[in-house]
């Protein structure tokens, strides 16, 4: 056996080619070999065939990238099929144009025939409290989705032997046309006309699901969210999708995206939880306890140390979300704010004035403060 060339050198492309390069490449070597410009010619015949599998291949992403990891030698059978590449028939004048994609994408065709036999997969949105990415819930939520008629048992006809497979197909569903012209054959796929791609005839149709064997029903479905999910995540339920068209098919999944709503106050950081507190002067000054309520039960209790300043962070670990696949839970992380009264009266203005030499900036050391700040916050 001789030795197979490389695609790439076929085309007389690099490995790192556009698309359009391959196209382009391929249009101008395919117009040289063609055999009506090389009549009786066998070695213009061959390079034709050549250069048109190159193509097949390059031209298709899916097969390119196989070539590219494997080679000639990948897994499994020729992309082709058993007997191996045989050759399109092409014209001139699609060499001129640029209709020629489709002949060639028809070659895998198959596997897309495969793809088919899988059930619709189905996509809903599901939002819950807050308090759900603590503790983990139990949902229920009622979908429509596509499934095998109850009526009919799927067969899609009212009596059993009222499905007969078809003839034309013999059941498959699909027919193969195989168009000799000259040295080549063009094999094209498509769904079997007489009875749609189903492969089977029905000639006395169940009336709740018009002979398709599925209908669209309503369904309740359960699942479980565990503690510590974030928002856009999306559970996959194996085989809650919508049933396959055909016999042997796998159903579809069904994936729910969990959004989760605001927390009153708390901004997450995957298992973190961020708050500000608005904190008087005095309670900076002189350092206070607050206790709140939190989201696991029991009051987070707050300490201010005396001689702390706005913007400073207290950190309570172990009292965040539960951390996935682990038994710790992040922390709560507290800026303080400080809480400044929008509206004074008189009397309380007067009292603040009083205290001007401990509330207030002293003009005469003002620089000096300044440069301190600086200081502070360039470390
Ligand atoms: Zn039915
Ligand atoms: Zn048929």
């Amino acid at each position: 056996m001789t030795q197979k060339r490389d695609y790439y050198e076929v085309l007389g492309v690099g490995r790192n080619a556009s698309e359009g390069d391959i196209t382009g490449a391929f249009r101008s070597l395919a117009r040289k070999y063609h055999p009506d410009k090389n009549p009786d010619d066998s070695e213009a015949e061959k390079k034709f065939k050549e250069v048109q599998e190159a193509y097949a291949i390059l031209s298709n992403q899916e097969e390119r990238r196989k070539y590219d990891t494997f080679g000639h030698g990948g897994p499994g059978s020729s992309p082709f099929g058993p007997g191996g590449f045989q050759g399109v028939n092409i014209s001139l004048d699609d060499l001129f144009g640029g209709g020629f994609d489709g002949i060639f994408n028809q070659f895998f065709g198959s596997s897309r025939g495969r793809r088919r036999a899988k059930g619709d997969d189905l996509m809903y949105r599901h939002t819950v409290p807050f308090q759900v990415a603590m503790d983990g819930s139990e949902e229920e939520i009622e979908i429509e989705v596509m499934r095998q008629c109850k009526d009919c048992q799927g067969r899609g006809s009212r009596d059993p032997s009222g499905v007969r497979i078809c003839p034309n197909c013999e059941g498959r569903g699909r027919i193969e046309r195989v168009e000799r012209m000259g040295p080549f054959t063009q094999r094209a796929v498509s769904d079997c006309p007489s009875c749609n791609g189903n492969g089977k005839l029905i000639t006395d149709p169940c009336v709740s699901c018009k002979g398709q064997g599925r209908s669209n029903q309503a369904k309740r479905v359960k699942f479980t969210i565990p503690p510590g999910i974030s928002s856009g995540v999306r559970l996959r339920m194996r085989g809650y999708g919508g049933a396959p068209k055909e016999d042997n098919g796998t159903t579809g999944d069904l994936y729910i995206e969990i959004e989760i709503q605001r927390h009153p106050w708390f901004e997450r950081d995957s298992a973190d939880l961020l708050m500000g507190l608005p904190v008087g002067f005095s309670d900076l000054a002189l350092g206070a306890k607050i206790d709140i309520p939190h989201i696991d039960g029991e009051n987070l209790q707050i300490k201010i140390d005396a001689g702390s300043q706005p913007g400073d962070t207290i950190e309570i670990r172990g009292r965040g979300l539960p951390m996935q696949g682990s038994k710790r839970r992040g922390s709560v992380m507290i800026v303080l704010k400080l809480d400044m009264p929008a509206k004074l009266s008189r009397n309380e203005k007067k009292r603040i004035s009083s205290m001007s030499d401990i509330l207030g900036s002293d003009p005469d050391s003002i620089e000096e403060r300044i440069r301190e700040e600086a200081t502070k916050r360039r470390n």
